[in-house]
């Protein structure tokens, strides 16, 4: 994707022309093991976690982190009041060190999806140390890890080991291997990022404690307030804001962009995790600095991103090229139509059905009430009683050939006429069926039909 505000554009980029092959004959499957297998290959796995060994097997610093943040929420509910102007900083606080981390260390550092200048980028640094997830440096290269081998083993948060895995078991438990290498040769040349991983024991406490406590101890005097509201009420509901973008948006909601990978839109993950919701998305198209792209998509990261270019602080902001985006949402409707169409009943076609010469239909339909209608004969023994039309122009035509009187000779017959008359195929009229072949003859129903690729040149008739 090219790093212009224009955006990558995959029709006005495309190159003229293809590469002459030197080897015509090699396959992909000659080259060797795929990424994934190589990489699980190369990585020891431990022994899984039982009752027995769980004491072992716990990351006790993030038990600590993870239980003492909450426990000092409750501890703060009960020995500290709440004054307005500490709740309503809270909730801004919230909303400051969430968009650290997916403003920051999400769409900027792991995805590339837009350049920061150094003041927005040391901002992001200070707020998203505030939501203590660990350094933007660690956090990126997991998440990269994440993109790339999504619910494998290899995956830091595998979805697949279940909800409450994905939320805050992969941080409690000491992961079983090694997770899936990722590049971020990109993080290692970023001073910021750098700096901020280096010295993160000091922006720690600085933005999620000191700095909370400071802020409502100096303007409305409540320090006791401003520590336990906004440095750990708030940083709970950060914590589990962004957790649930690993656990929540791989589990509920919709796909309508893939189906292969668990990613899932919900416009409630949305709502909790500051618009990082749209997550079957963004895991299509995570260089785009959108989450939900429409207008009506609550997606307030999206929206500070788009501030922050306004002011001068962002540029280059990518966008995943519509055109390419349209294939995956045509790729999903079309699925969903195939599941409609396969529980339709078809008539049968020509290669179902006996080849009969006209003599031997003459013939025959003098003993039950055959007509033919565009190369194939009908049995309309039952049909009668049931024929708008009235029953004299059936009989009218037993025997001979009705395909002019059917369309428009006696009566221009309606869609749903034609593809009633063609579940009642007996037989074909030999030589019939390729004079028949054209538009008129092929049931409406049938003129444009969902087919897997290998299906497009199977026959309608
Ligand atoms: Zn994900
Ligand atoms: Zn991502």
């Amino acid at each position: 994707m090219s790093a212009t505000d224009a955006g990558f554009d995959p029709i006005v980029d495309r190159p003229s022309s293809g590469l002459l092959s030197e080897e015509p004959g090699a396959k992909i499957s000659e080259v060797g093991q795929s990424y994934y297998d190589y990489s699980l290959s190369i990585r020891k796995e431990l022994p899984p976690i039982t009752w027995k060994n769980l004491l072992w097997n716990l990351d006790w610093l993030n038990v600590f982190i993870l239980s003492g943040v909450p426990a000092m929420t409750v501890l703060g509910c009960l020995v500290a009041p709440l004054k307005w102007q500490t709740f309503v900083f809270s909730v801004f606080y919230y909303y400051v060190t969430g968009l650290g981390i997916t403003a920051g260390y999400h769409r900027l550092w792991s995805h590339r999806s837009y350049n920061a200048s150094a003041l927005l980028e040391w901002f992001l640094a200070f707020a998203g140390a505030g939501a203590v997830e660990g350094s933007a440096h660690w956090w990126a290269r997991g998440h990269r890890a994440h993109h790339r081998y999504t619910d494998t083993k290899l995956d830091p948060y595998n979805a697949k080991e279940g909800f409450l895995y994905a939320h805050l078991g992969w941080m409690l438990l000491k992961p079983r291997r090694k997770i899936g290498t990722a590049d971020i040769s990109d993080l290692r040349k970023n001073s910021i990022v750098q700096f901020q991983h280096k010295y993160y024991l000091v922006f720690l406490p600085l933005a999620a404690f000191i700095f909370p406590t400071v802020v409502p101890w100096v303007f409305w005097n409540d320090p006791i307030g401003g520590f336990f509201y906004a440095g750990f009420a708030r940083l709970m509901f950060v914590h589990h804001s962004t957790f649930c973008i690993n656990s929540l948006a791989h589990m509920f909601g919709t796909q309508p962009y893939d189906y292969i990978k668990t990613p899932r839109n919900h416009l409630f993950t949305a709502m909790v995790t500051i618009g990082e919701g749209y997550h079957n998305y963004h895991h299509q198209y995570p260089t785009d600095y959108r989450v939900g792209t429409a207008w009506h998509h609550y997606d307030p990261t999206k929206w500070f991103i788009w501030t922050a270019k306004q002011l001068g602080l962002a540029s280059h902001l990518k966008q995943f090229p519509e055109n390419e985006v349209n294939k995956g949402k045509l790729m999903m409707e079309l699925r969903k139509l195939r599941e409609f169409q396969s529980q339709i009943e078809w008539p049968k076609t020509s290669e179902d059905l006996p080849v009969v010469s006209w003599d031997a239909y003459v013939q025959q339909a003098k003993e039950r009430p055959l007509i033919l209608i565009g190369g194939f004969i009908h049995d309309v023994s039952t049909f009668f009683d049931y024929h708008p039309g009235g029953v004299g122009y059936l009989k009218k035509y037993i025997g001979k050939d009705a395909t002019t009187a059917f369309f428009g000779g006696i009566y221009e017959h309606s869609n749903g006429a034609h593809n009633l008359c063609a579940m009642r195929r007996v037989g074909v009229l030999h030589g019939g069926v390729p004079h028949a072949m054209e538009e008129k003859v092929v049931p409406p129903g049938q003129l444009l039909q969902v087919a897997e690729h290998d299906e497009l040149k199977k026959p309608v008739v």
